[in-house]
């Protein structure tokens, strides 16, 4: 028999004993394999530390998380998860159970000013509004360790060339790497994708100074728009300017502009960045 069988088994009269089966909805996918838990933990260095997990679920991660961090606050938006782990982990007297949506928490509100980690199996619905709540908080993780889809890792650490919205959005405030791939054996129920653990070391501050955040990316999704078309012609259509408008801003930021958007580094954006503050025509 396959040893993450008997683990499924496990999960399943947990599951059944709690009342409760798993909420598509809310990509309930329970880990059942070993392999995944030791590469977050080896990966995380959680001891003694400080850390936030984000959707714990019936418990798996967060029992080994208690066991050698300092104080773990865990964040699960199933009310039922929520009560019946706080129940189940209740000798745990360095775990908190907060159930909330972890897409709209204050950071602060969880952890104060300390400094934590960031560790979860991300549900793959929610994985990137989660991860960049937390990355663009004014008190960020100092090191994220999350497991999501594979095409979500893999976009996180894509270079120039291969570049997307998603891609800046990671590495405008820390530098992503590929722990390890995870096959859908290893949860139960068995999700229709691979996942994929990243390791994102998040920066002292973002690597562009910018002011105004939700206006550089009202630029980066724009250049993205169209994202086979050259960058002059994507640029107007995301942000509904003339041709002529975009390839003179490209122009004045040193960008030649038949590239397209993908093969545009992180400092590109910075410098376009700067040449449409000026010019304003990012406030419509
Ligand atoms: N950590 C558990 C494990 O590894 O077995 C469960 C992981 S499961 C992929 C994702 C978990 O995130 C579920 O428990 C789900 O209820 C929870 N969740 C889903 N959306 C959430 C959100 N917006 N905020 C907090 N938790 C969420």
């Amino acid at each position: 028999m396959h040893p993450n069988s008997d683990k499924a088994t496990e999960v399943k009269s947990t599951l059944r004993r709690l009342g409760l089966s798993p909420r598509k909805a809310l990509g309930q996918h329970f880990l059942v394999g070993d392999d995944a838990l030791v590469d977050i933990l080896e990966a995380a260095q959680i001891f003694g530390k400080t850390v936030v997990e984000i959707g714990p679920g019936l418990g798996a991660l967060t029992k080994k998380l208690a066991e050698h961090a300092r104080k773990v606050v865990a964040v699960e938006i199933d009310p039922l998860l929520a009560a019946a782990l706080q129940k189940e982990l209740a000798n745990f007297e360095n775990l908190l159970v907060i159930c909330a949506d972890a897409r709209d928490v204050e950071v602060e509100d969880l952890v104060g000013k300390e400094y934590f980690k960031l560790v979860a199996n991300l549900p793959y619905y929610a994985a990137m509004p989660i991860l960049r709540r937390f990355l663009e908080s004014s008190h960020p993780p100092t090191q994220a360790v999350v497991m999501c889809q594979r095409e979500v890792a893999m976009a996180m650490v894509a270079g120039p060339g291969e570049m997307s919205l998603l891609s800046v959005a990671i590495q405008l405030y820390g530098h992503p790497r590929i722990v390890g791939i995870v096959p859908s054996s290893a949860f139960y129920p068995s999700p229709k994708v691979t996942s994929t653990i990243v390791h994102i070391e998040v920066y002292h501050k973002p690597v562009l100074e910018v002011q105004d955040k939700g206006e550089f990316f009202a630029l980066v999704r724009g250049g993205f728009a169209a994202p086979r078309k050259q960058l002059r012609n994507s640029l107007s259509y995301g942000l509904n300017l003339s041709v002529d408008t975009s390839a003179t801003m490209l122009w004045k930021a040193d960008i030649d502009s038949k590239r397209r958007p993908q093969t545009l580094t992180l400092d590109e954006w910075g410098q376009l960045f700067g040449i449409f503050s000026e010019s304003e025509l990012l406030h419509g």
